[in-house]
């Protein structure tokens, strides 16, 4: 069972005393409902919603401007209200991450050689071969180039060769050890060897070998493809690599075409 429905009256009459005023039944000679309209569209103004449509009747009923009265009692402010704290969810503000570093592709150094393995073969039958059985990559060539390291030099009297730590070094051609050197300068353990090629006084160097290395000792007589060392980081070196330089007449010279002249291949 529901309780039977209030008449409009009674319901007029319960809504007034939730509001403590005097009941509209007592109000009404002194409030026509014109005058309600009107404190209702004043209240209204201020209401920061849409109103609802006062229906399909010309002359709203008065139920219907207490109804929103009520509605607008819920969301009218204090004229005295000095403002109104809003509290914001907190957000992080993150910095886009930078884009991917350049990786420069494969390309041709000073010279001709490229920072790929092919870039050269050996020839195991030449009397003049590579400083590797394989070919490796070539990152820095011949020539004047940004310092690499503090204490590097700006001026490369060689190139670098990239085999991997550790790779034996093989001596290019027949020949006299001249120079050898300990790891505290700026070549670390290097070796200079002195030919004769095709009538030339040529010198070879190989540089920034591993420390304990050193196979070879000034005034040794050695063979092409003997083993002078292995491929280090010692002395002014950013990374393990054979810095290997040709020297004709005691002058550095491009090591990469000469040894491609020389190896043919
Ligand atoms: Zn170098």
């Amino acid at each position: 069972m529901t309780s039977p429905t209030p008449s409009y009256s009674r319901r007029r009459d319960l809504r007034s005393q939730r509001r403590n005023v005097a009941p509209k039944s007592a109000r009404r000679k002194n409030r026509p409902w014109q005058t309600i309209i009107a404190t209702a569209a004043a209240t209204l103004l201020a209401a920061p919603f849409a109103l609802p449509a006062f229906a399909d009747s010309a002359e709203p009923d008065a139920i219907d401007v207490i109804r929103v009265l009520e509605q607008a009692q819920t969301v009218s402010i204090n004229a005295d209200a000095t403002g109104v704290a809003i509290t914001r969810e907190g957000y992080t503000v993150t910095t886009p991450p930078p884009p991917p570093p350049l990786v420069p592709a494969p390309q041709a150094l000073t010279g001709g050689y490229a920072s790929t393995a092919d870039t050269f073969t050996n020839n195991p039958a030449s009397p003049v071969q590579w400083p590797f059985t394989q070919g490796v990559p070539i990152s820095d060539g011949f020539g004047y180039r940004s310092a690499p390291c503090a204490g590097c030099s700006s001026k490369h009297q060689g190139i670098d060769m990239n085999p991997g730590r550790g790779t034996p070094i093989q001596i290019i051609a027949d020949g006299v050890v001249s120079e050898i050197g300990n790891p505290s300068g700026e070549l670390g353990v290097y070796a200079i060897i002195d030919h004769v090629i095709d009538g030339e006084r040529i010198s070879s160097l190989y540089a920034h070998m591993l420390a304990g290395s050193l196979r070879v000792n000034v005034g040794d007589q050695v063979r092409v493809t003997d083993i002078v060392g292995q491929v280090g980081s010692t002395g002014m070196s950013t990374g393990a690599h054979l810095h290997f330089g040709i020297m004709r007449d005691r002058a550095f010279i491009d090591p990469y075409p000469y040894m491609k002249e020389k190896v043919g291949s």
